[in-house]
């Protein structure tokens, strides 16, 4: 029942950020109090027996979740972020779009070995950007036990960019 209304809340719009695109707009889910609640308490569940070293959030909308999170479980919280933004020293992971290509970094202190960490990011859609996350975690020497999506745009096959990976979403676009 939650679940569907959550669905529901998910805005389709139409062409942006660019024609062809129905961009999956989640700012009604956070408007509510109720579903961003509702949302936060499904993905938590899942780590409470065994919470993470750390959330680590992709920029800029996995970062609202993840950071939720984060303070709900009493986890750290570990940004990755578009090249250029972190402010120390990082490490950098490259990965094809449709058209070019685009680069996220992490803080090279931000995890160590033995760290076992959650990707969380609002959806997933071809799972370039997931899949580069976890590289930077893995290259740091930390471990990734799961991703947590919102909404996953099955169509595109993003699982297939994360094989062998604890792969959860709430809602499932065919
Ligand atoms: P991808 O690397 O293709 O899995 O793209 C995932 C990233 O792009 C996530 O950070 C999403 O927030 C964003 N994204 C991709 N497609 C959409 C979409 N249709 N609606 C909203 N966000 C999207």
């Amino acid at each position: 029942m939650s679940i569907d209304a959550i669905r529901s809340a998910i805005r389709d719009v139409k062409d942006f950020p660019q024609k062809g695109i129905i961009f999956k707009d989640i700012t009604p889910v956070l408007k509510s109090e109720k579903l961003f609640k509702e949302v936060i308490d499904i993905i938590a569940k899942r780590y409470e027996k065994k919470k993470p070293s750390a959330f680590v959030v992709i920029e800029s909308r996995g970062f609202i979740f993840g950071s939720a999170l984060a303070y709900k479980l009493g986890c750290s919280l570990v940004p990755v972020r578009k090249k250029g933004k972190l402010p120390y020293k990082t490490i950098e992971e490259s990965y094809a779009l449709e058209y070019g290509t685009a680069t996220i970094e992490i803080h090279e202190d931000a995890l160590r070995k033995g760290d076992e960490v959650v990707i969380i990011d609002d959806l997933l859609a071809t799972g370039g950007t997931a899949a580069a996350a976890a590289k930077l975690v893995e290259k740091l020497g930390a471990k990734v036990s799961g991703f947590e999506f919102v909404i996953e745009l099955a169509f595109l096959k993003g699982r297939a960019k994360l094989p062998g990976y604890n792969v959860n979403s709430i809602i499932v676009v065919d």
